[in-house]
């Protein structure tokens, strides 16, 4: 029988090559987004995460369809960008909605389904941004890293009930819309304190200096980290997280595999801009 995925945030992206790839491999797929767009292969359907009613809804209409829902792929995200005291109250609240509160809002939904069938997997996207901080994603870095906190602890309770759950983290993949988002986000916040004016123009430069080395990074496409993305969904084995791009390697070896601190030695070293020289 044809297993049957439904995936949030479908319409470009990784989202959208994860649709594309599942279909192509012979899954039943849902591909929920906030503005519906045709997607060939795949059944498509409104879902706005911070909306837990089209969640609802996206769920009946795909039970409704294919009769069973065997994974669901969180991967609807954005990334806010800039200085944290900059960036009001709203907007801070708008990237947990999206990236935390909207993963929980599916879940939620999705679970007595799964807890019916005694099996899913609930694949999370998260980023090198749940495992390692930069400078200028306060927030982005704040979500992701609950997102990966909430996924670890969930997947000791939901093991117990036999659903996996599986964590994916992307390293920066420039051809989704992704960017341009953040660069939204962005321009509108309020620029008013000087003070951080330096701190911001060296922190480009770290920026500008990752995406060059990362253009070297053969594996920072959507459709590798989609092949990631289908390789998690069918390990049935215990492994919880999977680095889908090998950009950030250098960055996970650091946290994971080094003392405190050398990882916050060599995190300052690569990618903090310098502090102004004393007095
Ligand atoms: P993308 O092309 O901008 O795709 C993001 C998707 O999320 C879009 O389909 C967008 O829909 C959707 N979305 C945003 N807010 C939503 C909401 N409230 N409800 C439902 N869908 C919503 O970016 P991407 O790079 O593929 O990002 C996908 C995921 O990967 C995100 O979780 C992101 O944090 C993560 N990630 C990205 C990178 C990267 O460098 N690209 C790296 C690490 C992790 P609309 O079209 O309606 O806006």
């Amino acid at each position: 029988m044809k297993k049957t995925v439904l995936i949030t945030g479908a319409s470009s992206g990784f989202g959208k090559a994860t649709a594309e790839l599942f279909a192509a491999r012979g899954w039943n797929v849902i591909a929920t987004m906030r503005t519906p767009q045709e997607l060939p292969g795949t059944f498509v359907t409104p879902l706005d995460v911070q909306k837990p009613e089209t969640i609802r809804a996206a769920i009946d209409a795909g039970l409704t369809r294919f009769g069973r829902i065997d994974a669901v792929v969180n991967n609807a995200g954005y990334g806010a960008f800039g200085v944290f005291e900059l960036t009001p109250d709203e907007k801070v609240r708008e990237q947990f909605e999206v990236n935390v509160f909207g993963v929980m809002n599916v879940v939620r939904a999705v679970l007595p389904h799964f807890r019916a069938n005694k099996g899913g997997c609930i694949v999370n996207v998260s980023s090198g941004a749940g495992v390692f901080a930069l400078p200028m994603i306060s927030l982005y870095n704040a979500s992701k890293f609950a997102l990966e906190g909430f996924s670890e602890s969930l997947s000791y309770e939901l093991g117990a009930l036999g659903i996996r759950v599986k964590i994916v983290e992307p390293g920066g993949v420039i051809t989704t819309k992704f960017g341009e988002r953040s660069a939204k986000e962005a321009s509108l916040l309020s620029s008013g304190i000087r003070d951080y004016d330096s701190f911001v123009s060296e922190a480009h430069q770290v920026f500008a200096a990752m995406r060059a080395s990362r253009s070297a990074s053969k594996d920072s496409t959507s459709e590798h980290v989609a092949e990631v993305i289908f390789e998690a969904t069918n390990d049935t084995s215990e492994r919880l997280r999977y680095v889908a791009t090998s950009d950030i390697l250098p960055l996970v070896r650091a946290r994971r595999q080094t003392s405190e601190d050398e990882y916050m030695a060599f995190m300052r070293a690569s990618v903090a801009p310098k502090p102004p020289a004393g007095p």
